[in-house]
């Protein structure tokens, strides 16, 4: 048997000229856990290309949604970008990763945060009802440097707290905090700073962060992994992992070269 599936694009929508997002059917046998990455490509010259992609709808959904970059010179995104209707995309059968609610302890509050496509894994985690038993509050904290990266601002705060059977979940139990670096916004600055500074905390009206209230889960690049890494390390949180529930998990949106 394939390691892949072969799925139909059924939309494409380019958010800028950096980040597109499409939707494609799903082998209604390909299992995941919210909050799971799964390689996904294109042939080329008959053969797979391949890369690391965070599924971005529920795994209730019957069809898969990804969110992407754009990479001038990228072996996949390159051609990526020019999906359209109709194409075939790969989908790996085995979904994985880290950034799951089971690998992280018991908390009062979860904190979601994500620079640039690493929104994506989050998007199915706040889609998730089992997310909102968990923890009473979800706070997505989602860093961008120009305010059309926002993707998916207007369905965190139109859509999903009017959704049918999500809505009250949502609208009571989950904030969402868009912040930006290069250009004027309601919220400005890095995720590593407003948290350093108390900013972050003050804006929500919660507590400063603590170890025995609340879970942390990060997805980023290398950089702000690092950064906040050591930041909760230093307020004693632990990290968790597949084997051992952990005060954070972590998981990169991608890898440098
Ligand atoms: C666990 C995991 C999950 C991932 N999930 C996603 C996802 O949901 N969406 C997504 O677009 N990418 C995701 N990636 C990155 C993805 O695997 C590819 O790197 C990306 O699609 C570019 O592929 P490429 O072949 O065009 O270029 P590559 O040769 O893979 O990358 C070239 C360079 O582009 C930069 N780059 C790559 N991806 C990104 C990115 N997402 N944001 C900013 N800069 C980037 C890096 O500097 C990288 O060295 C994920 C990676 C990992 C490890």
């Amino acid at each position: 048997m394939s390691a892949f599936n072969e799925e139909r694009v059924l939309s494409v929508h380019h958010w800028t000229d950096r980040l597109f997002t499409f939707t494609t059917t799903r082998e209604p046998s390909l299992r995941f856990s919210n909050g799971h990455f799964t390689m996904i490509g294109l042939r080329v010259d008959g053969k797979p290309l391949l890369r690391a992609y965070s599924v971005v709808s529920a795994n209730y959904e019957d069809h898969l949604e990804f969110l992407s970059i754009k990479v001038a010179d990228g072996p996949l995104t390159s051609r990526l970008q020019h999906i359209q209707v109709g194409d075939t995309l790969l989908v790996g059968r085995k979904p994985t990763g880290t950034l799951v609610v089971d690998y992280l302890l018991p908390g009062k509050r979860l904190y979601l945060l994500a620079t640039g496509t690493g929104l994506a894994p989050f998007m199915s985690i706040v889609r998730d009802p089992q997310t909102y038993e968990k923890f009473e509050q979800v706070i997505l904290v989602h860093g961008v440097r120009l305010v059309d990266e926002l993707a998916y601002h207007d369905l965190l705060t139109e859509h999903l707290p009017a959704h049918e059977l999500l809505g009250e979940m949502v609208a009571s139990q989950l904030r969402y905090y868009p912040t930006v670096t290069r250009e004027s916004f309601s919220n400005t600055g890095r995720i590593t700073d407003l948290m350093e500074s108390g900013k972050l905390f003050k804006d929500l009206g919660v507590p400063a962060l603590d170890p025995t209230q609340d879970r942390v889960m990060i997805c980023g690049s290398p950089g702000m992994l690092r950064d906040l890494k050591v930041l909760l390390k230093k307020h004693a949180f632990k990290e968790g992992n597949t084997s051992t529930p952990g005060d954070f998990v972590i998981e990169r949106a991608f890898v440098e070269q």
